[in-house]
This record gives structure tokens, C-alpha cells and sequence, in this order.
């Protein structure tokens, strides 16, 4: 089993490198990806922009330490923020990653995934429709090997008065178009929507439409190293997923599940 996302207190987790990687090891993962935040708006849960070249120099000297017990990854989770695609780009390719994990953490200056007020005040629907908007827009900009959580809209469990399916089936074709991988985040499930992003449903179009598919436990800390993997992969297996992708130097490869 493979973790992609994981995050240590280089950015909002409370655990480190170390710490993360013999969590992992215990519980009897093979591969880890360290994914610490990179945001190119002023936010305190993300890596310092000056604290980027020693956290890329922990995670090489701990892939190149003998010792180390398991495979470990480069990874990052960028924000995805319109207008900014080109610094984001720059910043992506200057540094040695496996992968680049992108988000949507931002409806324009809202952070919604942290900043729960405003939820009461505004039209959930346009929510929803700006939210996959801006997924669908993340995926076509090129910028990332692998899309996250792709329907955190709905962690606070606030949901729009219409059918989510026919969204799930455009997102997944314009995944297919835009060859990006989709991760499995099974943090949803401590949230209050209780579930997996992506949802079942949602999953079950990425599947029909064969977009690949990583998994990720956003670990913010140790103990939630590979949570609920087993009942994940249960749950793919159940949908017809016989295979995930794990990365090498941005270029991906199959490993089964079955
Ligand atoms: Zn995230
Ligand atoms: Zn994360």
C-alpha cells in the first residue's frame, strides 16, 4: 500500500519527516510520499516560501539514506489559484518532485475549506458550480500530475439542491482529456461529510471514464498515516479497480490492488 499525501510541520502537520515515515513503516505501507502545502497566497498553514529549499533537502537525504525502511516520494500539494499559473509553474518544475499533487482550497479570496462562517450566508449551489469549475480548470492548466480531494466542497457537509452525478461525469471526462491522476483522500471520512473524497459516485464516473486513480491518507498527524487504506482499497476493488499509480520523477506506473 502507497500513501501520497501526507503532510509534517514543514507546513500544518504536527509530526515530521521521521516521525511520518515510521508510522508508515509500522503499519506496513511499502511507499510513502511526503506532500507538505505550497501556496502562493499568504496563509499560515503552508510552507514558507523560505523554508522550501531545506524541507526539499530533508526529504532528498532521507531517499538517499540507506537505512530509510520503505520507498519514499518528493511530493507537494499546490494550490491551484487562477491568475497565478505561471509563478505556480515555476515553482513546480524548480524543484526535484516525484509528483505534484493540485488543489482548490480557494473560492477567489475564501478559503473555504478551513473558514467555515460564511457557509450560512451564501447560495450553495453557486458554491458547487464555482467549486468544479475551478477543479475542471486546475486539471486543463497542465500544472499537475494528480488532482486532490476533488469534491472537498462538501467537507462541512453543506450540499446543493441539485443531482451531483452529471458533474461527476463532466469532471471525469475533462480529467480523462487533461491525462491527470485522481487520488482517493480518505481524510473525508474524519470530516463532517464522512466520506471519502471523492465520493462513491464520483469514483464510479472516474472508473467507467478510466482515469487513474493514487491514495492518500492526509496525514496531518502520525497516527493517520494510511487511514482507512484497507477499507479503500475494498471499496475500489468493489468498483472494478484493479490497479493505482505511484510516481517516479513526475512519470507515473501502474502497481495492482487485486
Ligand atoms: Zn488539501
Ligand atoms: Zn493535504
Amino acid at each position: 500500500m502507497i500513501d501520497y499525501h501526507m503532510h509534517t510541520y514543514f507546513s500544518d502537520g504536527k509530526n515530521s519527516h521521521q516521525e511520518m515515515l515510521t508510522s508508515a513503516a509500522y503499519k506496513g505501507l511499502s511507499e510513502i510520499g511526503f506532500s507538505d502545502h505550497i501556496c502562493l497566497k499568504p496563509v499560515g498553514w503552508a510552507t514558507k516560501l523560505e523554508a522550501i529549499p531545506a524541507m526539499r533537502n530533508r526529504i532528498i537525504s532521507i531517499k538517499e539514506d540507506e537505512s530509510t525502511p520503505i520507498s519514499v516520494k518528493f511530493g507537494a500539494e499546490v494550490d491551484y489559484i487562477p491568475g497565478l499559473t505561471k509563478e505556480i509553474g515555476a515553482l513546480i518544475t524548480s524543484l526535484p518532485l516525484d509528483y505534484c499533487i493540485g488543489s482548490v482550497h480557494f473560492i477567489d479570496d475564501w478559503n473555504f475549506d478551513t473558514d467555515i462562517t460564511p457557509y450560512d450566508g451564501i447560495d450553495i449551489d453557486a458554491f458547487y458550480n464555482r467549486y468544479f469549475a475551478l477543479v475542471e480548470e486546475s486539471a486543463k492548466s497542465g500544472l499537475f500530475d494528480i488532482i486532490g480531494h476533488a469534491d472537498l466542497a462538501k467537507k462541512f457537509a453543506y450540499y446543493p439542491s441539485f443531482d451531483l452525478n452529471p458533474y461527476y461525469e463532466h469532471a471525469a471526462k475533462v480529467f480523462k482529456e487533461a491525462d491527470v491522476v485522481v487520488e482517493v483522500n480518505t481524510s473525508g471520512r474524519i470530516k463532517p461529510c464522512k466520506e471519502f473524497y471523492p465520493s462513491a459516485q464520483f469514483v464510479n464516473a472516474l472508473v467507467k471514464h478510466r482515469v487513474p486513480l493514487t491514495l492518500g491518507s492526509d496525514a496531518h498527524v502520525e497516527q493517520n498515516v494510511g487511514q482507512f487504506f484497507a477499507d479503500a482499497i475494498n471499496e475500489l476493488r468493489a468498483l472494478g479497480v484493479k490497479e493505482l499509480v505511484r510516481f517516479t520523477n513526475r512519470k507515473r506506473e501502474f502497481y495492482r490492488i487485486d
